[in-house]
């Protein structure tokens, strides 16, 4: 017996009904026991078309001998049931059904029968009409992945004065994706001071300096004692653990471990984030844009230091720092520092990824 967790709304037609109707459909099916259904509370539409109606959003707890993939085909044919319409993303619907956690079972991207399925429900965890329902039914279940519990999650988004990273790697956006979210939001925003100072010399052995360089300047745009008590919040287009996870491939062993207690007592005196947007873009779109920085075609001429000892692939460094960010944040509070609430966005198409990093921040309010 699985505990599951599912996010309930509608923003067209008899939104009420159709979720006591979905609840009711859910309890009866073989194989799942309705456990506790929240209140449903009434929320603003966020992302997708503009002027779409408020919606009702609910949760409901379930036991269930059904698999991930099965349980899901069962909330497709209770949407089914309730003329879901799915032509349009995150468009109007009479009923959207999200599995958000199944017991502390994480799955990635799974696809059985073309349906793709990632739990806990990736974009859950900056999202205020998932987390106040869920919370009112259980507080204490955890994500399995930031370590938090839920009450902890909807707290982490109600911070005064919420601080947004948008993390990526030279090439994926962050620069653009912060200023937009900025502008959204009119928060506050903060560029990365340096560029990563990535890798090694022609000797293929990091100098450190760039690295304390970088550690410093980057620490002091964040520091505690100098933070605005602005209710927009902030936008940074770093994360100041970045530095360390390219510091732990680039620099050697002695070297790391200075500059690994520099970054313990910098990152001490600096604010966390307390979400942040993760910029994946694909092996060929950041060859592409290192292509058109070599060319001096990218204007942004601050993105990219020294890439690479002449010889080396750049883009297969930049990738390998992509994966080992996601694999270092994923992990939230329980494999470090990281912030509790994580979203990633590919990074491909830089309007789409807009789109989608302000409708995550957007989400917490
Ligand atoms: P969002 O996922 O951002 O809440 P949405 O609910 O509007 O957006 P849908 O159009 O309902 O998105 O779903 C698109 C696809 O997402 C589904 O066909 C399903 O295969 C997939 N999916 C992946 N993970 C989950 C999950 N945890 N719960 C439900 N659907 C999921
Ligand atoms: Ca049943
Ligand atoms: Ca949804
Ligand atoms: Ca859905």
């Amino acid at each position: 017996m699985a505990c599951c967790l599912i996010g309930c709304g509608s923003n067209q037609g008899a939104r009420r009904e159709q979720l006591d109707r979905a609840i009711e459909l859910l309890g009866v099916m073989p194989g799942i026991t309705m456990r506790t259904v929240s209140r449903h509370r009434e929320t603003r539409p966020i992302g997708g078309p503009p002027d779409q109606a408020p919606f009702l959003n609910g949760a409901c707890l379930v036991e269930t001998e059904l698999g991930p993939h099965e349980l899901l085909g069962v909330l497709a044919a209770v949407e089914n049931t309730l003329h879901r319409d799915r032509t349009e993303r995150w468009g109007p619907r009479t009923l959207d059904l999200d599995i958000l956690l199944y017991d502390q079972l994480v799955l990635d991207d799974s696809i059985v029968a073309g349906a793709a399925l990632t739990i806990p429900h990736p974009r859950m965890s900056t999202r205020r009409f998932v987390l106040e329902p869920a919370v009112e039914i259980a507080p204490d279940l955890r994500h399995p992945l930031s370590g938090g519990s839920l009450r902890e999650l909807l707290d982490n988004i109600s911070h005064p004065h919420l601080h947004v990273a948008v993390v990526g790697v030279p090439g994926a956006g962050a620069a653009e994706v912060a200023g937009a979210i900025a502008d959204a939001t009119l928060a506050r925003l903060v560029h990365a001071p340096r560029a990563l100072p990535w890798k090694p010399s022609r000797s293929g052995v990091a100098a450190t300096e760039p690295w304390s360089d970088a550690l410093s300047a980057s620490a002091a745009a964040l520091e505690t004692a100098s933070w605005p008590d602005d209710p927009h919040g902030t936008v940074t287009d770093y994360w100041l653990g970045t530095l360390l996870v390219a510091a732990e491939d680039a620099l050697a062993p002695s070297a790391l471990e200075r500059f690994q207690a520099d970054y313990g007592a910098a990152s001490a005196r600096t604010v966390a984030p307390h979400v942040a947007i993760l910029l994946r873009a694909s092996p060929e779109a950041l060859a592409e844009r290192l292509a058109c920085h070599a060319a001096g075609r990218e204007q942004a001429t601050n993105l990219f230091a020294e890439l690479g000892s002449p010889g080396s692939d750049p883009t297969a460094g930049l990738v390998r720092l992509q994966e080992r960010l996601l694999t270092r944040l994923r992990c939230g509070t329980r494999g470090g520092d990281g912030p509790l609430a994580v979203v990633v966005v590919g990074a491909d198409d830089l309007g789409r990824a807009i789109d989608e990093a302000i409708a995550a921040v957007e989400a917490t309010g």
